[in-house]
């Protein structure tokens, strides 16, 4: 399998994809490995995941670089991930113990009940490209502090990011039976859920991520889901400063190329402030800086795949074929590297696939609405519930909406952003479970009931 650097198409290495057979030799390692796994004591668990994170920080320079060769992400927003990774971990690190030790129901009655957390045994964790080691750490770190083997394949996209983070997970104290890799594309992902492993977490797209949930329904094992999304940001009419929203959207957008399952897919402005916003947000668009991604002061690389520079200008045209306002970018650019401009239209309408279909890009639609209500009406009108933002000086303005809103995230004048003490979930078809916070934690284990006499 050759992994390509998005930016001029070199190839920078070349991996050996695993097979059918050799995905079920891997299976047959770790469902012994964790047997022993789960014999370790939670506290020596939880020490090989701090050398890890500690790991992460040693190497960060390398690790930050590999990232951006192969799926083309500026580098300081590489380096950035990489921190945000280490933060999650030392969340886990500090928090793992309250929720997986053995709780008492009633410890003075004649039965005495308890609840005790064991692992669900082998599972596998398919994962996306676009923030390797964040939708990584979400799975496998809890998984392995919870006493399960893992088998993680990290998208073919990623590749390199996954054997470092294997590697890094060795050289932690983490049996190499215990966490093993599979490379590889569909294919191999289609090994595992024929393998009868123990649990099944994904991270990608919703029609990959339906599919594995039909896939693997008839055996009743615990399937998690981290799908798209076509999130929804609305600014109301009071807000403070119009064009400090116009930046703050502007980077929920285009962030990491627009290609993060919480990018800001859609804004909605208030009639009263919607010209001036625009104005404003183009303006800010126009100055972001494209180019090499390992260069200093770059704000938009190469997108990480090729066939996304079709995608978006079929979106791009069917917006302006219908009406949409071009204001600014609108096309791949040619030579050297999947590069695409950010992009903006205003004048969006919900019969435009930019308004309706996830971009996972560096595109945006912007839409005029009279009133709240409408807001409402339109960020709901969509088959996603990932996040929506609401931006506007009232916190009870914001309330009025959000609890009318059917996503797992709602966020009051801020986007785009991850904590690792809230649960990270989605609503309809972005998704299943969750993960992070202390529900993601206990999104690892399977209760036992004691109930004992005497
Ligand atoms: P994808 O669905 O194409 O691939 C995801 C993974 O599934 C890859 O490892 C891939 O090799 C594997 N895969 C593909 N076909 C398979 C099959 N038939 N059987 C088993 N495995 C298979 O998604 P992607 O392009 O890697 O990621 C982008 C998508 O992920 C976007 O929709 C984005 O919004 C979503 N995403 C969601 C979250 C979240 O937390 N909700 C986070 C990151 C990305």
């Amino acid at each position: 399998m050759k992994i390509i650097n998005p930016f001029d198409e070199s190839v920078i290495a070349d991996v050996q994809e695993d097979t059918r057979s050799s995905i079920s030799e891997k299976y047959r390692a770790v469902k012994n490995g964790q047997q022993k796994w789960a014999l370790v004591p939670l506290k020596e668990r939880i020490a090989c995941i701090s050398r890890f994170c500690g790991l992460l920080e040693e190497e960060k320079d390398t690790l930050a670089l590999t990232l951006t060769q192969e799926m083309g992400k500026p580098l300081w927003q590489s380096q950035n991930e990489l921190a945000g990774a280490q933060s999650r971990i030392r969340f886990f690190i500090e928090n793992s113990e309250k929720w997986l030790a053995d709780e008492w129901i009633t410890e003075e009655a004649a039965t005495r009940e308890k609840i005790v957390y064991e692992p669900l045994g082998v599972i596998g964790n398919i994962s996306a490209w676009n923030y390797p080691y964040l939708v990584g750490v979400n799975v496998f770190i809890p998984a392995l502090i919870g006493g399960n083997g893992v088998l993680y394949k990290p998208s073919e996209y990623a590749t390199l990011t996954g054997a470092h983070i294997q590697r890094l997970l060795y050289k932690s104290g983490i049996p190499e039976d215990v966490f093993v890799l599979v490379a590889g594309k569909a294919e191999a992902g289609q090994a595992l859920l024929d393998l009868p492993l123990d649990g099944y977490y994904f991270t990608g797209s919703f029609k990959t991520g339906q599919y594995i949930a039909s896939q693997v329904a008839g055996r009743l094992v615990p399937v998690q889901l981290e799908l798209g999304g076509k999130d929804p940001l609305y600014v109301a009419d009071d807000v403070a400063d119009l064009r400090q929203v116009a930046e703050a959207a502007l980077e929920g957008a285009m962030y990491n190329n627009g290609q993060s399952c919480c990018a800001v897919e859609r804004i909605y402005v208030h009639e009263n402030i919607y010209e001036p916003f625009v104005e404003a947000f183009a303006e800010a668009t126009q100055k972001m800086k494209t180019g090499d991604p390992a260069a200093e002061g770059t704000e938009i690389g190469p997108l990480s795949r090729k066939e996304q520079q079709a995608f978006l200008t079929d979106q791009v045209s069917d917006a302006l074929s219908k009406g949409g306002r071009l204001l600014a970018g609108g096309h791949a650019i040619a030579g050297k590297g999947y590069f695409f401009e950010p992009t903006v239209i205003a004048d969006a309408d919900h019969t435009m696939k930019i308004m309706t279909e996830e971009s996972f890009g560096p595109v945006i639609g912007i839409r005029k609405v009279s009133s709240d209500e409408e807001a409402l009406e339109l960020m709901q009108d969509t088959p996603y519930g990932l996040t929506a933002a609401v931006y506007s000086s009232s916190e009870e303005r914001a309330h009025r909406l959000f609890s009318r809103l059917n996503t797992g995230t709602v966020y009051w004048n801020c986007c785009d952003r991850v904590s690792a003490g809230l649960p990270w979930s989605g609503r309809k078809n972005s998704g299943l479970g969750a993960t992070l916070s202390h529900l993601g934690i206990r999104a690892f284990v399977q209760p036992k009931a004691y109930h004992l006499r005497g």
